[in-house]
């Protein structure tokens, strides 16, 4: 027998099926409201200034491309921590560099592992598909807590909290610090006070997924509540990604920070993560973090992004408004932050809508609001209609 005929076939990927329709469907208004991908309002995906500046900065002033370290740049890490977690005590924090948002969910849940085999982490229901995949991956049990109802668009937090009093000390808790994948809904700052409350009275670990900071309310604003919840903890995990808010996404670059009990344990927490990551990718790529320090670094640079990324913000919240506008039964998504929305539709909705109208979403109703624009939003909101209560 062959090695490779033992595996199983595997299905297409959802969402490389949803690209392959979308790029042979001829029709000219075809709308693309799947990958998460930002698009302004031409439909393009371009490189931030902010970006290009530091890269042709780096060609001029990069002497070496010899590895950095496992733990990728330290500058960068620093940086990067003033912005994710403002002015938190560092001593009790470590911090590596990772490829990408899930490069550091990866090494996340490999740590987890490490430390206690049998953590299980919750997961709300629904959440970004790959959370599944990525903590499976390191071995770890998932539990699934309710978390959205798609018909009224609401949080289901009273059972989100009934359901996390059977979780054991040590479990492991994934929130997403703004704007929700695949939802949109965020939870309001009591909301909050009653997790931290809940994660302190029980013994949880927060792993804190921040995708999307600067993409909601700001910079400031979508990291507000996540800070209040780190500094009522005594231990947590913050796995970040500088994809979508430096528009890297194909650069790779992310960073995860241990939040430990003390100093020593931070430092142990860190020679345990760089352990991992030498197994896993041995070194970080260099570029989008090099691209991001350059930025952070230079008072010029970090406005130059910081007024781009508001620019990108404002865009999608006025995409929401026009939406919420056109279509008064999604009133909510004007309440809603971010890339997403997860629309009241069932999947015979959201194939009839690809099929009839050449409008792209995810299977489950999820759509990438970059993907409307003043010039297709009017047509969208009329297809979608029918389809709603
Ligand atoms: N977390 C969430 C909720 C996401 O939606 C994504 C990307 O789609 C990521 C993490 C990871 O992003 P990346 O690995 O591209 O940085």
């Amino acid at each position: 027998p062959h090695l490779f005929d033992a595996l199983d076939d595997q299905p297409l990927d959802a969402m490389l099926t949803l690209l392959h329709l979308l790029r042979n469907d001829p029709r000219s208004d075809k709308i693309d409201l799947g990958i998460g991908v930002y698009g302004d309002d031409n439909g393009c995906t371009p490189v931030m200034q902010a970006a290009k500046m530091a890269e042709r900065n780096l060609i001029e002033t990069q002497t070496s491309k010899a590895y950095l370290a496992a733990e990728g740049d330290a500058h960068f890490i620093n940086l990067l921590a003033q912005r994710v977690l403002g002015g938190a005590e560092v001593n009790r924090y470590c911090g590596v560099q990772t490829p990408g948002g899930t490069g550091a969910l990866r090494l996340a849940a490999e740590l987890i592992h490490k430390a206690n085999p049998e953590a299980r982490v919750w997961l709300g229901t629904p959440t970004w598909i790959n959370h599944h995949a990525l903590i499976r991956s390191a071995g770890l049990h998932i539990l699934e807590h309710p978390f959205f109802d798609q018909a009224t668009q609401s949080v289901l937090f009273d059972e989100m909290m009934t359901a996390l009093e059977s979780a054991r000390t040590g479990d492991v808790v994934l929130l997403h610090a703004c704007c929700h994948n695949p939802t949109g809904a965020d939870f309001t700052p009591a909301q909050w006070r009653t997790i931290g409350e809940l994660v302190n009275r029980k013994g949880l670990i927060p792993l804190i997924d921040i995708a999307y900071q600067g993409l909601g309310h700001g910079m400031e604003a979508d990291a507000a509540a996540m800070r209040t919840l780190l500094d009522s903890v005594p231990e947590a995990i913050i796995a970040a990604s500088c994809s979508k808010n430096f528009g890297l996404y194909r650069e790779r670059i992310g960073a995860l920070w241990v939040k430990a009990d003390s100093a020593t344990a931070a430092l142990r927490a860190r020679g345990n993560l760089i352990l991992i990551a030498r197994a896993m990718w041995s070194m970080p790529p260099d570029h989008g973090a090099a691209v991001v320090r350059t930025i952070l670094d230079s008072t010029d640079l970090t406005q130059i992004w910081l007024t781009e990324l508001e620019q990108m913000r404002t865009r999608l919240n006025s995409m929401r408004a026009e939406l919420a506008k056109a279509v008064p039964q999604l009133a909510s998504v004007a309440q809603q932050s971010g890339m997403f929305a997860l629309l009241p539709l069932n999947r015979e909705a959201v194939a009839d809508l690809r099929v009839k109208h050449g409008i792209y979403m995810v299977e489950n109703g999820r759509m990438n609001i970059a993907g409307l624009q003043a010039g297709n939003l009017p047509r969208f909101a009329a297809a979608l209609k029918p389809y709603l209560q």
